[in-house]
């Protein structure tokens, strides 16, 4: 199959978050699988700077290469991309980017046409890349070029929707008759992504359960209603885990490597991270690992609440996060009072994180809501036991199998699934089957990449 990828970040050329990981590896399983694969995104300063080594193909296009074979097209418009962020500033977001994105989308399709790639499937992420869909049943809907293209939306975060005011409606080029109550239009506001799950041929979220939830008024960031008219096309596939990188037989950052086969290692790496923390090195306490943005979405409030009895409890806690300065104050000043307990680290530290993974003995990843989530299957890998609260991809990853989950989230829920853990913790035969059926779990892209496989099929012969 012919696969266009349209995205407005994609690794290793210039990334915010984890839709350009998706951006990225998404494609490389494709290329193994043998599908035909392009990327398209725009030529940010950023992806200026960094070593693309592209070479123009087109005017206001270059080009540079992805794994084996995949063709990257970087669009250049220095007016809209040569600037220091993708999206925004500390002050917010760029006041242009309806025209930015839609210039964007625009050029993606003119493009197609020109290089003479006809796509079976445009795949986009989220609201920057939905107008191609938009554009696609209107602007373009009788152009011979795209009659059998298909687009598949996934949805990374629905937090971000591209609103934009009635007056710029004009920039899009369109008729005002699009701008209603079922198309493009939000509370009197033009909302883009709405756009995006109206006009395309079909969307995803990144885990099945997430795709059930937004159709809440819970989850659903006023677009409920929208998703549920479109239930039938709506999906969940969960994203993949780069087991080149988390893989503790090969991780350089972690002191000593292990197996499924071989887990002596894993005490190793305890002991290593209790000496790093300064905390008492004792084999036999369950040690506590979190590694996260100190957001509520994160579930900082009930960890909050719940600190003071989880420090009582016989345990050992290491945090690694940044975030909310209001989180950072209640963890400070409870990490103060408890320091041969728990211990803070108030950074981002990709080493300091792969450590915590790998010498904890139980994950901590209390989420209030979680598209997917990359820290629980982390863990599973690392012989680490997640312990979640049952949501969105943490609630289709984990099972009392092989971690720990709850389904009320309080704070009191978190504190007695806390102390199942450890009592659970001390029956070592129990806690070794435990571990080892998580590491057993595979969350590889390959697996992810099938399931897209599937459903681009499906897309191209409806
Ligand atoms: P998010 O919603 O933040 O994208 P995920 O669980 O999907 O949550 O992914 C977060 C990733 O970022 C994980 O790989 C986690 O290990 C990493 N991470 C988060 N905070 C830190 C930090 N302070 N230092 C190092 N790595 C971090």
């Amino acid at each position: 199959m012919k696969i266009a990828v349209c995205a407005p970040e994609v690794v290793p050329f210039a990334k915010t978050g984890g839709l350009a990981d998706v951006a990225g590896a998404l494609p490389l399983a494709l290329e193994k699988l043998k599908q035909e694969v392009i990327i398209l995104m725009p030529f940010y300063k950023k992806a200026a700077l960094s070593k693309v080594n592209a070479r123009a193909v087109l005017p206001g296009v270059l080009s540079s290469k992805l794994g084996e074979t995949i063709k990257v097209y970087f669009i250049q418009n220095d007016k809209y991309f040569n600037r220091d962020g993708l999206y925004g500033t500390s002050e917010g977001d760029y006041p242009d980017n309806l025209e930015r994105f839609s210039f964007f989308c625009q050029s993606c399709l003119e493009f197609l046409k020109q290089i003479n790639f006809r796509p079976d499937i445009i795949h986009i992420h989220d609201w920057q890349t939905s107008y191609i869909p938009i554009y696609l049943k209107t602007k373009f809907s009788f152009d011979p070029f795209y009659k059998n293209c298909k687009t598949l939306l996934t949805i990374h975060n629905l937090a971000y929707q591209g609103l934009f005011t009635r007056e710029e409606f004009p920039k899009l080029g369109l008729d005002w008759s699009f701008f209603n109550m079922e198309q493009l239009e939000f509370y009197g506001k033009g909302n883009t992504l709405k756009g995006g799950i109206v006009f395309s041929d079909c969307i995803n979220t990144v885990s099945p359960t997430y795709a059930s939830e937004i159709q809440t008024k819970d989850f659903g960031c006023g677009l409920e209603g929208v998703f549920a008219k479109r239930r039938d096309c709506l999906f969940g596939i969960l994203n993949g885990l780069d087991y080149s990188i988390w893989n503790p037989s090969t991780d350089k950052f972690i002191a000593q490597r292990f197996d499924i086969n071989n887990l002596k290692g894993k005490h190793k790496n305890k002991q290593d991270l209790q000496k790093y923390t300064n905390l008492p090195v004792k084999e036999n306490i369950p040690l506590f690992g979190m590694v996260s943005r100190l957001a509520e979405q994160k579930g900082l409030d009930i960890l909050a609440e719940a600190l003071d009895e989880i420090c009582k409890l016989k345990l050992q806690l290491v945090i690694l996060g940044t975030g909310d300065m209001k989180y950072h104050r209640i963890l400070e000043d409870r990490s103060k009072q408890f320091p041969k307990v728990f211990r803070l680290y108030l950074k981002f530290d990709n080493p300091l994180a792969h450590k915590i993974y790998a010498g904890s003995d139980i994950f901590l990843m209390p989420s209030r809501y979680e598209p997917c989530g990359l820290g629980q299957m982390i863990s599973l890998r690392y012989a680490t036991a997640p312990l979640v609260y049952k949501t969105g991809g943490l609630a289709d990853t984990i099972n009392k199998t092989n971690g720990f989950i709850f389904d009320k989230y309080t704070a009191s829920s978190l504190v007695n699934t806390i102390k199942r853990s450890i009592s659970l913790y001390q029956d070592a035969r129990k806690w070794q089957t435990k571990i080892k059926k998580g590491m057993e779990c595979n969350f590889s892209w390959e697996e992810s990449a099938k399931q897209y496989i599937k459903l681009y099929k499906k897309l191209a012969h409806k």
